[in-house]
């Protein structure tokens, strides 16, 4: 495959107005969005990733670069290409960035290198700031050799259990940039020789089609269409069919459910990402669970589910379950809480950060807990409720696409 950079998928930004979140998200912050804008105005900067579609990178991305032109600055995404055999490795570096074991062959770093130094070829050197995501594109920063541009380094990922073959491997390439960006301080790769580094967790955005308010009756009706019986109670989990998000445990512990309450449904709601070619064994291994029951809906296309369809099923189910084992944020939490829907989720990664402190019992880490708890909130609407608008605030606080933006600004003031 010749190596290739494209351009990102994106809304226009004609449709984003920036005081459309002040009565979000307070006067303050957009005030300050607005004046880091302005000093920076003239600056040109690059999101680099290795994917337009599946997983929070490019949902993040999509929102996010429309924002800051509307905001007057200018900015674009790009995209490196790679072969099958590319995103095999770099998928195993993610996993291994997360402490799963990795058999690092001499191919497998020829394979990684080779797209990065054809793609550091190819972005093209029109930008003041490159912000780079994840580890796929990592070593482009190496190959562009010494510059003037300042060179970013945003990890999504947990990473401070990492396998030590791949950690040796990456770190040379990842100490090359001015500044690394982690989640937060218990991600970050340690024994990192680097003089910044900042935490930044990601954020949604509550005016995408993903997020915005429908009517209920919009989404019950939707609900039904597909299948869902609607007098009885549903669980969603929204997710990639990954390992790590653990849809085979949410279907255990909704068996477990179903004991108890034998009328429970469940609907796993995803797809694949562009840059993960895992995925497919473990939807058969689903689809097999899901063709002997008739309660275990599965819905999926290539790319995932689309948008409105996640934001009707968030919206129309009766719990939120997000089972990860191991998780970078997991933006389907906020995404579920903005919508006052409580959920149930594994003490993972950033999914803890999200939940309000007085609904932490419902972080869990077993099948049985995860049962435990989804019976307990079915059998009290007033605690969901409750757990429900105390997530929403949360989020409105803490998550929303305003507050990431004035974040990654403030720090590419301080770096220019
Ligand atoms: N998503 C989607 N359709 C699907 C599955 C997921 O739109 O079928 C979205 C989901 O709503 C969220 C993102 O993909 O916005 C997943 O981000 P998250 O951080 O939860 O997980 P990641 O995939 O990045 O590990």
């Amino acid at each position: 495959m010749p190596p290739k950079v494209s351009v990102g998928r994106q809304i226009g930004a004609a449709s984003i107005n920036i005081d459309s979140y002040r009565p979000l998200v307070g006067d303050d912050l957009i005030d300050e969005l607005a004046a880091l804008a302005r000093g920076l105005k003239g600056v040109r900067i690059c999101h680099l990733n290795s994917t337009s579609f599946g997983g929070g990178v490019a949902e993040l991305l999509s929102r996010y670069l429309p924002l800051l032109q509307a905001l007057g600055l200018s900015a674009d995404w790009r995209i490196i290409h790679g072969s099958p055999a590319f995103f095999s490795v770099t998928k195993a570096f993610h996993n291994a960035l997360q402490g799963a074991q990795c058999d690092l062959t001499e191919e497998d770093r020829s394979i990684y290198l080779q797209v990065n130094e054809q793609s550091a070829k190819l972005i093209g050197r029109d930008y003041d700031v490159y912000i780079v995501h994840d580890p796929q594109p990592a070593a482009i920063r190496h190959y562009i050799g010494a510059n003037r541009e300042k060179w970013i380094w945003r990890c999504h990922i947990d990473s401070s259990s990492p396998a030590p073959n791949v950690s040796q491997f990456l770190k040379p390439f990842i100490e090359r940039y001015d500044a690394l960006v982690f989640t937060m301080a218990e991600f970050l790769l340690p024994g990192l020789q680097i003089k910044r580094v900042a935490f930044i967790p990601p954020a949604i955005d509550p005016l995408a089609t993903k997020n915005m308010e429908l009517p209920i009756d919009l989404c019950k009706r939707a609900m039904a269409d597909s299948g869902i019986d609607l007098a009885r109670p549903l669980l969603v989990q929204v997710s990639r069919f990954d390992p790590w998000k653990d849809p085979m445990g949410v279907i255990r512990a909704y068996r477990l459910v179903k004991e108890a309450l034998p009328g429970i449904q469940l609907a796993l709601i995803g797809g694949m990402a562009g840059d993960d070619p895992e995925g497919w064994n473990l939807l058969e291994q689903i689809e097999e669970e899901s063709a002997r029951d008739p309660d275990l809906f599965i819905f999926t296309n290539l790319g995932g589910v689309g948008s409105m369809e996640v934001n009707v099923f968030q919206r129309g189910c009766d719990l939120i379950i997000q089972k990860s084992i191991r998780e970078g944020f997991g933006l389907v939490v906020s995404e579920a809480l903005w919508k006052e829907k409580p959920v149930i989720a594994g003490r993972a990664g950033g999914i803890p950060m999200q939940f309000p402190e007085e609904y932490h019992r419902y972080l869990i880490d077993t099948v049985e807990e995860c049962a435990d708890r989804v019976l307990d909130l079915l059998n009290r609407p007033g605690e969901r409720g409750n757990f429900g608008r105390t997530g929403r605030e949360h989020v409105r606080r803490h998550f929303l696409l305003p507050r990431l933006l004035r974040d990654d600004l403030r720090l590419i003031k301080e770096l220019l």
